[in-house]
């Protein structure tokens, strides 16, 4: 279930509704799109569903860490675990709240963040969040054994939840003491919990730093043509089909990013071009030294082009989202594929090119789980190397690879592999 946020264009004033994550802003009143950035990650609040009881109580924000992306374990010789991911971790440490928000339909639209005193800044990196749904995630599982594991983020966000805090006098001392419960769950309403004197310092000393996101907005349009650029939600890297520069986001505006791209074999006309990054890396403790090597060790059947054995292990791992099986799959046969490379193209004609969704620190990510899938079922004493190997990937680019279309997929031009049109995110 999508997390819609509303905000206001900042144009026109229009209420847009978007879904939490994506830096696209449609506003389709003024008919324009936008790129949204902040100065950290993006934020949103859940606004508290009913107003407070009494004079005692306050509202506070206390952020949540959202991830949504793709999650692959290695369980065994033979079998890699791929799901989809999308959860939440509290965001701030040492106060007696929920670990997760759940997904709670009746917490209804979020909204774009005001700039505000009643918001806790976050104090725990996504990192650490991330090990903490990892552990979560494996009381769950009914493998106890620990293979590789990786988490493949599209989204990381920021959500505020709102609590009350309310300060009750009671026996022993007379003295007031703190509890905090939550707004944005009405089961739980009147749940409260009890707050140290560290954790009541901790939120007073949170509260009085005013959290201004800081958005700002700028429109999809091509510097150099001016053409409008692809409003494709969660993409991070805008090819302009007008003049088929790419263009990534950077600071306040737009940078033109260098890219391969790759001609079609001949007799394939009009192709679509997806995006890779194409990653050339060394992997410390392996017996697999170069491309070449690579491929005999998985496809020993296959005629591997003789100057492969003097390029560096090389995989291409899509640059754009897909489900997270297919991911995978897509990522062995572009890497096993005998891509001409002398065929790299120039900037002379607009080709159909896609926008890029999966940032490059993430396509790394991905590393070791898709040279788990290329040994998987074939070389087993391989596999079990990659959890110790020392990567370290020393050249990354952004590539475009030709595809065929036809009515309900595209054919990749090189290995003839089919990506159904419809998963294409
Ligand atoms: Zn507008
Ligand atoms: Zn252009």
């Amino acid at each position: 279930m999508e997390w819609k946020v509303v905000g206001l264009c900042p144009q026109c004033g229009g209420e847009v509704t978007f879904e939490a994550g994506t830096h696209l802003f449609h506003c389709s009143f003024c008919r324009t799109n936008l790129h949204m950035i902040t100065n950290g990650p993006l934020c949103y609040m859940i606004p508290p569903w009913k107003g407070l009881d009494g004079p005692e109580e306050h509202i506070v924000h206390i952020p949540y860490w959202r991830f949504k992306g793709m999650r692959y374990r290695v369980v065994g010789r033979n079998k890699i675990e791929a799901g989809a991911l999308d959860t939440t971790a509290v965001a701030c440490t040492g106060l007696p709240v929920e670990a997760s928000l759940g997904i709670r339909p009746q917490v209804g639209v979020l909204r774009l963040i005001p700039d505000s005193r009643y918001m806790l800044p976050h104090n725990r990196p996504a990192r650490e969040a991330i090990e903490h749904i990892s552990a979560r995630l494996q009381l769950l599982d009914n493998h106890s054994a620990h293979g590789i594991e990786r988490f493949i983020g599209e989204t990381k966000c920021l959500i505020y939840a709102p609590f009350k805090m309310a300060r009750v006098k009671g026996p022993p001392s007379g003295k007031g003491v703190w509890r905090l419960a939550p707004l944005w769950d009405r089961d739980n309403e009147n749940v409260w919990r009890s707050l140290s004197a560290q954790a009541v310092a901790r939120i007073k000393r949170g509260l009085m730093q005013v959290m201004a996101p800081g958005y700002r907005f700028f429109p999809l349009i091509c510097p150099e043509c001016g053409f409008d650029l692809p409003a494709l939600s969660g993409a991070i890297v805008y090819p302009c089909q007008g003049c088929s520069r790419v263009w990534q986001v950077n600071g306040d505006g737009l940078t033109q990013i260098e890219y391969r791209l790759y001609n079609p074999p001949s007799g394939i006309t009009d192709p679509v071009f997806l995006p890779f990054w194409r990653l050339s890396m060394t992997l410390g403790g392996m017996p697999v030294k170069n491309r070449g090597q690579l491929s005999r060790f998985v496809i020993s059947y296959r005629t591997i082009p003789r100057k492969w054995d003097n390029q560096p292990v090389t995989l291409f791992v899509p640059a754009f989202k897909l489900n997270p099986r297919l991911f995978l799959k897509v990522a062995k046969w572009m890497s096993l594929a005998n891509i001409v490379e002398d065929s790299a193209a120039g900037l002379d004609e607009p080709m159909g090119l896609h926008a890029v969704s999966l940032p490059l620190e993430e396509a790394a990510q991905a590393i070791k789980i898709v040279l788990a899938e290329l040994f998987k079922g074939n070389n087993p004493r391989l596999l079990g190397m990659i959890k110790e190997c020392r990567l370290k990937v020393d050249n990354a680019f952004l590539t475009f690879l030709p595809f065929k279309k036809q009515v309900m997929e595209l054919v990749d031009a090189f290995s003839g592999h089919a990506i159904p049109k419809a998963a294409l995110l």
